[in-house]
């Protein structure tokens, strides 16, 4: 089992040295469709490939500075090779995938104030004036103009985060 140090961003000194710490942003290989939609609602910014080859993919998380995320011992053999940081995922189900690979990178809290972006393209979302006739909060992505709303799904999802969270504290 690998893991990963969060690494620190920008070590420049600027008034006062602070590091800032990286938000991670995934790569997420073709296998694992439904786990990117689910770390792009969680906020994080994830590409999904479901075209390229083994090779790539290695090379475009390496040129984005992404994390490869993949169930594939073989393309994690690759980005090993190449000095790409890969989680290789070996659980069954998207809620115990989300605490596999942050247990793996070092997350031990998830950012509930963390926007969500498009679970469709990993573009952000963005308020709109218009609601919902229940009253809430229309957005839309600035990419691909999809309309979002915290409807009745979102309360399943936001249990299945709040389980995910809990198990990273404990
Ligand atoms: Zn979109």
């Amino acid at each position: 089992m690998e893991s990963f140090r969060m690494k620190k961003q920008n070590q420049e000194v600027s008034q006062g040295e602070t590091y800032r710490v990286l938000i991670p942003r995934f790569l997420v290989d073709g296998m694992l469709g439904s786990l990117s939609r689910k770390l792009r609602i969680l906020g994080f910014d994830t590409m999904y490939d479901k075209e390229s080859n083994d090779t790539k993919l290695v090379l475009e998380a390496q040129k984005e500075g992404r994390i490869l995320v993949t169930s594939d011992v073989r393309l994690q053999q690759e980005a090993k090779r190449r000095g790409v940081e890969c989680v290789l995922i070996t659980t069954p189900t998207d809620k115990e995938r989300l605490v596999e690979l942050f247990l793996k990178i070092g997350i031990k809290r998830l950012n509930s104030d963390t926007a969500s972006r498009c679970s469709s393209c990993n573009g952000e979302l963005i308020p709109t004036e218009e609601k919902t006739r229940e009253g809430k909060e229309i957005y839309s992505c600035r990419e691909c103009r999809k309309l979002y709303w915290k409807g009745g799904h979102w309360k399943k999802l936001e249990a299945l985060f709040r389980e995910v969270g809990s198990r990273l504290e404990n």
